[in-house]
């Protein structure tokens, strides 16, 4: 270990030599705009070395180290081992791609390091900015009020913490739930994302006060289901309070019938909160906004814009319908967070009133540079040009005797399998190969009791070439299992 000119002076910890540590600083921002440009010659992943973890396990650095000999670890150790969710062939889960302009951003609010919590500033005007925008896109009203959280599981957590004060009125804040809050139930469907479960049992209200409602064929909520247990749960002496609707499903990429949702939702005076953390900014795709028709009517709306919207992690955001609302469940008065008509303390409401983050980044640089710089326009056709990939990946499925299609493809998520042999067993197989021969990083789920190899195409660099080296490859690892002669390799 050994200090050089890149390391601190005692006491201040910026560089002593800022000549070398800018010359060092660029370096690394050609590393990574290089990597990035190039991350189609890599593989999507690789299974990390042993030695590698084990060069993490150095005690607590009591010494400083080189700069320069610290960034030669990130590239050797550490960046070719992320999940890979920058690389084209990227399909697993659902992870956004990022972008250069998005990695400059970060760089750039890394610079300003913003608080950004509240006081007046202006990267609180580019988060309101932000906020009039997500309105305009959702057509909610100019009192709507919107705030950047971590991610869509946080965001579902506090649309739920917002319709809750809704049912109980502020006052619980200080009494907690009692009687009133222990009769509460809320709604979803069987293929809502998990978060939403978690949310009920962080709030308090235990995840069996959560009703699972079936769904259709195409994974939909079956509304005429939902009409009859909330019936059901009245009759019961229960007080239906929240129906949570999904605007693309985590498995299937399905979105609720929302108008029929809102409808009933409205009949009953029950709070009508919105998951659509990935399709929600398919807004932005002409031709799928249509598929999203009824968002608009959500009294809460949770999404990401480190989805499909691309904008590097992490980007979550919640939009409330009625401000008042949204504030009622969360501001709290300080001595130490005093608003004030002039100096830095001025300001009406902080982000701070509308969510549990006092301290919070400037996530809404990134966002707001990557639509300004690429504009919605880019990022909706690349929205529909996943969706498009989609079709032709189902398409592909179906012309391959090998092949069977697990679920109607909705949006940009494709569920498939190889269908020889121990089928659950070996499309696991063929996925791991995949994965870790870096050619493709799709991931699994289980379909009507069938394992299968879901694709979700999320990332903007993805093009048909990948579509076929996916298809190529699922259908080659599946014949090393099965040597069927039904199920012929394609050729080399
Ligand atoms: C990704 C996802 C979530 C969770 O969002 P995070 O940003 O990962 O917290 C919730 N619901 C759906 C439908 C999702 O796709």
């Amino acid at each position: 270990m050994h200090r050089d000119s890149t390391s601190p002076a005692d006491g201040n910890l910026d560089p002593r030599d800022w000549p070398a540590f800018r010359q060092q600083g660029q370096q690394m921002l050609a590393d990574m705009l290089d990597y990035i440009e190039h991350i189609r010659a890599r593989p999507v992943w690789q299974p990390i070395p042993a030695a590698t973890r084990q060069l993490f396990h150095a005690p607590l650095p009591a010494a400083p180290r080189a700069l320069a000999s610290v960034h030669a670890s990130v590239m050797q150790d550490i960046l070719p081992h992320v999940v890979g969710n920058t690389h084209p062939r990227f399909m697993g889960w659902v992870h956004g791609g990022g972008t250069p302009v998005g990695m400059l951003a970060d760089m750039l609010a890394g610079g300003l390091n913003a608080n950004v919590g509240g006081r007046d500033q202006m990267p609180l005007e580019v988060e309101a900015q932000v906020v009039r925008w997500m309105r305009e896109l959702f057509a909610f009203p100019d009192t709507a009020s919107g705030v950047f959280v971590t991610g869509t599981s946080m965001a579902n957590y506090m649309g739920l913490l917002v319709a809750l004060t809704h049912a109980l009125g502020a006052n619980y804040r200080r009494t907690g739930l009692g009687e009133k809050g222990a009769a509460l139930v809320a709604y979803c469907s069987a293929a809502t994302h998990n978060s939403v479960a978690r949310a009920m049992s962080m709030a308090g209200l235990g995840s069996n006060a959560l009703r699972r409602i079936p769904v259709n064929a195409a994974q939909q909520m079956d509304v005429k289901a939902l009409q009859r247990q909330i019936k059901t749960d009245r009759g019961a002496g229960r007080t239906p309070f929240l129906v949570i609707g999904s605007a693309g499903t985590v498995d299937v990429g399905a979105v609720d019938a929302l108008h029929d949702i809102a409808d009933l939702a409205a009949r009953e005076k029950i709070w009508l909160h919105v998951d659509g953390a990935y399709a929600a900014l398919g807004m932005l795709a002409p031709d799928i906004a249509p598929l999203l028709a009824g968002i608009e009517r959500a009294d809460s709306l949770a999404f990401d814009f480190h989805k499909w919207g691309q904008v590097q992690y992490d980007a979550g955001f919640l939009l409330v319908r009625d401000g008042a609302q949204h504030r009622a469940a969360f501001a709290a008065s300080a001595d130490y967070l005093q608003r004030d008509a002039r100096g830095l303390a001025g300001g009406d409401v902080w982000p701070c009133d509308l969510g549990p983050d006092l301290s919070r980044s400037f996530r809404a640089l990134k966002t707001w540079m990557t639509f300004t710089v690429l504009g919605t326009e880019h990022i909706g056709a690349s929205i529909s040009q996943c969706c498009r990939l989609a079709r032709y990946l189902r398409d592909r499925v179906d012309a391959s005797p090998e092949l069977e299609l697990l679920a109607p493809v909705a949006l940009n998520i494709v569920c498939f399998r190889y269908v020889c042999g121990d089928a659950d067993r070996i499309n696991r197989e063929i996925v791991a190969d995949l994965h870790e021969a870096g050619i493709a990083a799709p991931s699994t789920t289980v379909i009507d009791g069938k394992l299968a190899i879901r694709a979700a195409i999320v990332n903007h660099r993805t093009q048909d070439a990948d579509i076929e080296i996916l298809i190529a490859a699922v259908i080659a690892a599946g014949y090393t299992y099965t040597k069927d002669p039904a199920c012929t390799p394609l050729p080399p």
